[in-house]
C-alpha cells in the first residue's frame, strides 16, 4: 500500500523525535549533530535553493496569464487588506488571552533571575541586529522594494521582496508587448514553471528523512526541560492563541470560500508538517505553493503573487506572539502598561510581523521593536528577552505552521474572490518518468 506523503512525514517526525531522546539520555548528542543534522541542513537549503526562481517564474507567469492590469491592481489591495486584518485580528486575540491569564504574574522571580544571569549578554546582539533592521524613515520600506541590481537581489533569499517587485514589473511589460515578442518569453518561462515545480515534487520524496534529521538533532540541542514548567503559562498563552487563530481560518474558508475547513486542513497539511520542521515559512513557500496549486485547485496567477507576498508580510503566528510576549515581558518585569500601551502593540506588532523575515527566530529580533515602543529600558528589554528566549524554539515552530497556513487560507479566499479556484489536478513526482527512462 502506498502510505500518503503526510503520513511519511509524521512517522519521520516520531522517529526523529524518540532517536533524539534516546541520545540525549545517552549523551550521544554529537553523534545527531555531526551524522543526522545535516541531511535537515541539505534538506532546507534545497528548499531555499528553489525559493527565488520559483517567484520569479512563477509570478511573472501568473502576472502575464492575467490580461488584464486591472485585474492585478484589485487581487494586490484585496491581497494586502486581507493580510492586514487577519494580522490585526490575531494579535488581538493575542492581547485578550494575555489580559485574561496574565502569565507575567505567575512566573516565578527567581527564574527571572537565573535566565537573565544566563542569557542576557546573548541578547544585546539581537537588540542591535533589530535596531540594525528598522527603518531609518517612514518610506524606507518603500526604498528597500525597489533593487537597484536584479541579479544581486536574486542572490539572497532575504531580498524577497525585491524579487516579487521586479517579477510584477516584469510581467506587466510582458503583458504591454505585442504577442509575437511576447510569445517565446512566455514559453520559456512557462517551461521554466514546471521544471521548478517538478523539482519541489522531487525535493519533497527526501522530507520524510529530513523531518526525522531535523527534529532528532532539535530534540538533542534543546535547554533543559525544566525550564519549560517555569514558562509554562507563557507558552500556554501563546499556543492557544495560535489555536483560536487556527480555527478562525476553518471558519474564513467556510464563509469566503464556500469550501469546508476539512478540505482545507487537509490538503495544506503536509506544508504545516514542513512549516513545523523548518521554522522557516520561506523555505517552506515552495511546497505551501505546490500544495495549493497542485492539491487545492488555486490557480498560478494567485498563488504566484499572494503566496510569496504572504511569506514575507503576513505572519499572524508572529504578530500573536509578540503581542503576548510583550505584556508577559512587561508585566514579568513590573512594567506597567496602560490602554493606550496596549493599542500601540496592536499596531507595532502589526508592523513588527510584517517586517520580521521569514526564517527561524526572526519574530524574537523584530519583539525588540514591539518593546521599545512601550519605553522598556535597554536594561529590562535584555532581561526581557532571555526570559522567554530559551523555549522560543518551540513557540517558532507553531507560529511558523500559522503563518503558513494564514497565507495559504488568504490565498484560497482571493482565488475563490476572482474565480481561480478549480479543482485540482494532481501532478506526482514520477509522471513521465516511464518515458524518459
Ligand atoms: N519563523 C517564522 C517564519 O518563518 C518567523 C518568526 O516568527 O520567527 O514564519
Amino acid at each position: 500500500m502506498k502510505l500518503a506523503l503526510h503520513w511519511k512525514i509524521i512517522i519521520g517526525m516520531l522517529v526523529g523525535i524518540i532517536i533524539g531522546i534516546v541520545c540525549k539520555y545517552f549523551s550521544l548528542d554529537h553523534l545527531v549533530i555531526q551524522w543526522i543534522k545535516p541531511f535537515g541542513t541539505i534538506f532546507i537549503n534545497l528548499l531555499k535553493l528553489i525559493a527565488i526562481p520559483l517567484i520569479l517564474a512563477s509570478l511573472i507567469k501568473g502576472v502575464s496569464d492575467l490580461h488584464d492590469i486591472n485585474k492585478f491592481k484589485s487581487m494586490g489591495l484585496w491581497t494586502f487588506s486581507i493580510y492586514i486584518a487577519t494580522t490585526v485580528f490575531a494579535v488581538c486575540i493575542g492581547l485578550v488571552l494575555v489580559n485574561i491569564i496574565k502569565p507575567g504574574n505567575i512566573v516565578d522571580p527567581q527564574v527571572i533571575n537565573d535566565l537573565s544571569a544566563n542569557f542576557a549578554d546573548s541578547m544585546t546582539g539581537k537588540i542591535q541586529e533589530a535596531n540594525d533592521t528598522q527603518s531609518t524613515g517612514p518610506l524606507q520600506f518603500l526604498i528597500d522594494m525597489v533593487p537597484d541590481n536584479i541579479f544581486a537581489a536574486a542572490s539572497s533569499n532575504g531580498n524577497m521582496l525585491k524579487v516579487i517587485f521586479f517579477s510584477v514589473f516584469f510581467g506587466i511589460a510582458l503583458l504591454l508587448i505585442d504577442n509575437n515578442s511576447a510569445k517565446p518569453v512566455k514559453d520559456f518561462i512557462n517551461g521554466l514553471n514546471d521544471v521548478i515545480m517538478k523539482m519541489v515534487d522531487i525535493i519533497m520524496l527526501f522530507a520524510p528523512f529530513a523531518v526525522f534529521a531535523l527534529l532528532s538533532s532539535l530534540i538533542v540541542e534543546t535547554p533543559d526541560a525544566s525550564l519549560f514548567i517555569a514558562l509554562l503559562w507563557y507558552m500556554l498563552t501563546v499556543i492557544i492563541g495560535l489555536a483560536l487563530v487556527l480555527i478562525s481560518y476553518g471558519f474564513y474558508i467556510y464563509f469566503f470560500a464556500g469550501k469546508k475547513p476539512l478540505w482545507f486542513y487537509k490538503g495544506i497539511f503536509p506544508a504545516q508538517l514542513l512549516a513545523f520542521s523548518t521554522s522557516s515559512s520561506a523555505a517552506t513557500l515552495p511546497v505551501t505553493m505546490e500544495r495549493l496549486e497542485e492539491h487545492l485547485g488555486v490557480e498560478k496567477e494567485v498563488t504566484s503573487f499572494v503566496c510569496p507576498l504572504g511569506a514575507t508580510i503576513n505572519m499572524d503566528g508572529t504578530s500573536l506572539y509578540q503581542a503576548v510576549a510583550a505584556v508577559f515581558i512587561c508585566e514579568a518585569l513590573q512594567f506597567p502598561l496602560t490602554f493606550s500601551d496596549q493599542l500601540t502593540i496592536v499596531l507595532t506588532a502589526t508592523l513588527a510581523s510584517i517586517g520580521s523575515a521569514a526564517v527561524p527566530g526572526a519574530g524574537l529580533i523584530m519583539l525588540v521593536v514591539v518593546l521599545e515602543s512601550l519605553g522598556l529600558p535597554a536594561s529590562k528589554m535584555a532581561i526581557g528577552l532571555s526570559l522567554i528566549f530559551a523555549v522560543d524554539r518551540p513557540l517558532d515552530m507553531l507560529r511558523t505552521v500559522i503563518n503558513v497556513t494564514g497565507d495559504a487560507m488568504v490565498t484560497i479566499i482571493i482565488g475563490k474572490k476572482f474565480n481561480k479556484l478549480k479543482t485540482p489536478q494532481t501532478k506526482n513526482w514520477d509522471d513521465n518518468l516511464k518515458e524518459v527512462s
